[in-house]
């Protein structure tokens, strides 16, 4: 149909396939319906019988069609592509992604926002989610990303405290800018991915004009056993392109599925975007040195001292042809890691190592990992049965050790998974007070010009100003820490909007 978008078209365009096919409608057993738009009934106005077998059936499943929203990243587009090696990186990594130049492996992408629900728009300021899933030679590696090489926080026990001042207040079930607020600045660790937050790159235009970034810090393991620490990024080859703040809020009315139309259509148009591949690495020597944690996943590693080493590009040229089974039963885990791939320690990246799987348990049931989309691979173990088990591995047995050719350790595996050397005191250590302010400090002071200097401002004071005057007041604080104009601006800022008699 002329001056409509592919997506818009999607039910026209599948027809001509589905005329071919002419077998009646049936039940989900697979019985032939005799009426589809009519219950069963005494007389034209009469009661429904019971032994309407079909209707019961479809509103028992209508009934069933929900699984629990996502927690966070409750609102997400989904691809799929390849991704493709064009620079030789085994010296570091003998993970089989890598293996040699022209390698290709299959993706599955996940892009999405935070804090909203399953049905909020799409060009709100929040992170994006950014979670790539690797189909490799050795089984699943998931890269569960954001479009920010950074986070909030540095301990995963604050973690649920930090979701929920994102979301809503549970006696109003409203957004609470002072639940916001009063976290982000009673944890001033907060501070740098704040800042990212309420820059110009807080609100992408669409998922294909941002970066992503692995984020934590991890271990790559070479062929002989050696590991280094390091960063994963992604550059987008469309550009970066953000949505000013009067255009995001004017789409978020009109237009809240931006982001998912946007990646649909370009892929549909055979438009596929891309992105450029790189690691940073740092050697455990160095790590040693390094003067800030490089497993504190508020900081980044300056590119000037790790340099970005290019690895390859991925490619999104296939839209999901079945978004429930496709994207939202999609279950990403940062526990899925392949040799040559291993955690730093990061304690971000190991709280998360649990919480995912836990949460996809809840979610789609302990057998997730037996979707097509979660894992196409043969699988060999010794786990059985479970919900929805579809693999019981024929007559394989069931225990291990035993006497019948069941599955065996892997020693390529164990060479690439090196002793981890620890040391240290057992007790909880509250890291509130590592250096909060300095990378934040050259991020105001040297990576944003003027204009955007400006533009973090006026941001970040059209949403302060609607908290408490205590909150904005510790805001202050911190911004200064950052930088005594900033956060002078900021007070200014603040000071022009002042509700009279607020905080009553
Ligand atoms: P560089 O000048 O080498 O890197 C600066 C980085 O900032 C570039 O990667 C650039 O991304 C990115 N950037 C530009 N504008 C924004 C924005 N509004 N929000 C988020 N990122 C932006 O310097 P360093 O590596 O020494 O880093 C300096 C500061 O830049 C850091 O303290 C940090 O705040 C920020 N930064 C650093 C990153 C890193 O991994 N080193 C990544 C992102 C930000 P691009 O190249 O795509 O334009």
């Amino acid at each position: 149909m002329a001056g409509r978008d592919k997506a818009a078209n999607q039910l026209i365009e599948q027809k001509t396939e589905l005329q071919k096919d002419t077998s009646p409608a049936t039940t989900a057993h697979g019985v032939p319906l005799i009426e589809k738009d009519a219950v069963m009934t005494v007389g034209p106005r009469g009661p429904i019988l019971l032994q309407d077998v079909a209707f019961v059936e479809e509103i028992a499943h209508f009934d069933r069609e929900r699984i629990p929203e996502r927690v966070v990243h409750a609102k997400g587009a989904g691809a799929f592509g390849y991704f493709e090696v064009t620079h030789d990186i085994t010296k570091y990594t003998a993970a089989r992604v890598f293996e040699k130049i022209g390698k290709k492996t299959r993706v599955a992408v996940r892009f999405s926002t935070v804090g909203g629900e399953s049905g909020s728009a799409d060009t709100v300021r929040d992170p994006r989610g950014f979670a790539v899933k690797f189909y490799s030679d050795d089984g699943i590696w998931d890269l569960v990303g954001n479009n920010t090489p950074i986070f909030f926080i540095r301990d995963p026990i604050l973690f649920p405290s930090f979701i929920h001042t994102q979301k809503r207040n549970p006696a109003t079930h409203l957004k609470d800018p002072d639940m916001f607020w009063d976290f982000i600045t009673l944890r001033p660790e907060t501070t740098h991915q704040v800042m990212f937050l309420f820059s110009d790159r807080g609100i992408p235009d669409g998922y294909r004009h941002m970066n992503g970034y692995g984020s934590h810090t991890f271990k790559l393991v070479n062929a002989e056993g050696k590991p280094v620490y390091c960063k994963f990024h992604y550059k987008t080859a469309q550009k970066i392109k953000n949505l000013d703040v009067k255009k995001a809020d004017e789409y978020a009315g009109i237009d809240p599925d931006y982001g998912i139309k946007d990646l649909y259509n370009a892929i549909a148009k055979g438009e596929y975007p891309s992105w450029n591949f790189s690691i940073q690495v740092m050697t455990l020597e160095q790590a040693e040195k390094c003067k800030f944690n490089p497993f504190d996943l508020t900081k980044i590693w300056p590119h000037g001292e790790y340099p970005l080493i290019p690895v390859g590009k991925m490619v999104l040229d296939r839209n999901p042809a079945n978004y429930f089974a496709e994207v939202e039963q999609i279950a990403f885990s940062p526990a899925h890691m392949i040799p040559g791939i291993e955690p730093s320690p990061d304690k971000m990246l190991l709280g998360r190592l649990f919480s995912y799987g836990d949460t996809h348990r809840h979610r789609l049931g302990t057998n997730y990992l037996q979707f097509p989309v979660n894992c196409p691979f043969k699988v060999r173990n010794y786990q059985r049965d479970g919900p929805q088990c579809m693999n019981n591995q024929g007559g394989a047995p069931n225990y291990h050790p035993n006497s019948f050719a069941g599955p065996e350790n892997c020693p390529r595996a164990k060479l690439l998974s090196p002793p981890i050397p620890v040391s240290g005191d057992a007790k909880r250590y509250d890291t509130g007070d590592e250096d909060n302010f300095s990378q934040p400090r050259v991020f105001y002071q040297k990576t944003l010009n003027e204009q955007e200097r400006e533009r973090l401002v006026s941001n970040i004071v059209g949403n302060l100003k609607n908290a408490a005057d205590f909150i904005q007041d510790r805001a202050v604080k911190n911004f200064s820490q950052v930088d005594a104009t900033f956060g002078q601006k900021i007070a200014d800022g603040l000071k022009a909007q002042r509700r009279p008699h607020a905080n009553l």
